[in-house]
């Protein structure tokens, strides 16, 4: 089964993007601040990491450079969700090493769409090796 781990601080976001993520089949793994999502991430190697930008303790981007500067887990693809629409914050969270940005709210077709979109380049990848 596919492993998504959403890292989330927010209840309401964290149950909102669950019941898209499991009815659409994919298992969802969920850590509520920065240090959970590192551990979560050495501990289960999922196949894509949803990132919130604003945590409580290390921001997202921080998390993101963490995990994209450490071989073992650097290859899985990261979508950065936040509610910053701001101008430069989507360069700022892609040259942080997130693999692609979605700003909230989130619509169910769209966030389906991008999984489907890494998900598969990432098998296409696996496959070739
Ligand atoms: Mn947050």
């Amino acid at each position: 089964m596919v492993k998504i781990l959403y890292i989330e601080d927010n209840p309401q976001n964290m149950r909102l993007i669950r019941k898209i993520v499991t009815s659409a089949g994919y298992e969802m793994i969920e850590a509520m601040d920065g240090k959970s999502g590192l551990a979560a991430t050495m501990r289960e190697n999922p196949d894509l990491i949803l990132m919130d930008i604003n945590l409580p303790d290390i921001d997202g981007t921080e998390v993101t450079a963490r995990i994209k500067s450490d071989p073992q887990v650097a290859h899985i693809p990261i979508i950065a969700l936040t509610a910053n629409a701001m101008i430069g914050d989507r360069e700022a969270y892609l040259s942080a090493g997130c693999d692609g940005y979605l700003a909230k709210p989130v619509s169910r077709t769209e966030l389906l769409n991008t999984l489907a979109h890494f998900l598969e380049a990432k098998s296409l990848v696996a496959a070739r090796h």
